[in-house]
């Protein structure tokens, strides 16, 4: 099977890799799937990464978000980040990263234009639709941080359980899966929507890279069982 996958990739003119957080799992950021540790074990990330657990306790979110960052900043891209981004710059225009991570290491990896349809972790923006005091010269320090005139708080830039994408990213990504003849799904689980919805879209083969079941073994042309830092590499050398 592995043969018949390697073949697909050699033949492929277009290629989608969508990757959720199995991807970075190697990397040593946790999956959401993965019980949290320390401070946070009594916490599920499903009633943190929401608008009403922020507003409802602004600090403790923003506190938790502060140790992800922290921890994602102490960590590297994998074997598996390396193998795409070397892929990209050996085939100009072949390979197109559609990530839900918010960890930014396929960008870190050297991947190019990655459409990261749940926002990156590194980088805030208003809680509430900013005012004109709302600007980057005017914001207090704190947990979180906030406007110094009005209050409004400043959030991490992702997409919390229940927001919209970003109409862009998604249909960007939308476009690609819709013109890929291969789509590899690497380290989701499949449950989240839309962008698990664009491996069942996409008319290209689906391969699925996961070490356990997921949601869309279903729609794949091919599973292989493994780790991304194990597959990837010998996948992706050509
Ligand atoms: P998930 O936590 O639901 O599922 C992770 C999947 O990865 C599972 O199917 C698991 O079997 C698989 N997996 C575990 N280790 C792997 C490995 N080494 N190689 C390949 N696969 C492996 O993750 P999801 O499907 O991405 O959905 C959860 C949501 O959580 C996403 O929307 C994402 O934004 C967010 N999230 C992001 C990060 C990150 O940025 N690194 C981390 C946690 C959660």
């Amino acid at each position: 099977m592995t043969g018949d996958v390697a073949t697909w990739v050699r033949e492929a003119r277009r290629i989608v890799l969508l990757s959720g957080a199995g991807m970075s799992a190697e990397s040593g950021v946790p999956t959401f799937r993965d019980a949290q540790t320390g401070l946070w074990a009594r916490f599920r990330p499903e009633e943190l990464a929401t608008e009403d657990a922020f507003r409802a306790n602004p600090q403790l979110v923003w506190d938790w978000y502060v140790s992800r960052r922290e921890m994602i900043g102490k960590v590297d891209p994998n074997a598996g980040h390396g193998a795409v981004a070397g892929f990209q710059r050996r085939h100009p225009g072949r390979l197109t990263v559609v990530t839900q991570n918010v960890d930014g290491l396929h960008q870190r990896a050297g991947s190019p234009g990655v459409l990261a349809l749940h926002g990156n972790i590194a980088e805030d923006r208003w809680l509430d639709r900013p005012r004109a005091c709302c600007v980057a010269g005017n914001i207090l320090a704190g947990r979180p941080p906030r406007c110094a005139t009005c209050g409004n708080l400043r959030r991490p830039a992702v997409v919390w359980f229940g927001e919209m994408l970003p109409a862009q990213v998604l249909a960007d990504a939308e476009e690609a899966a819709a013109s890929c003849d291969l789509m590899l799904v690497v380290g989701t689980s499949g449950v989240v929507y839309p962008a698990a919805g664009l491996a069942r879209a996409t008319p290209g083969r689906v391969v699925v890279l996961n070490p356990h079941a997921s949601e869309l073994d279903d729609a794949a042309h091919a599973v292989l069982r493994g780790t991304a830092a194990a597959l990837l590499p010998a996948l992706l050398q050509g």
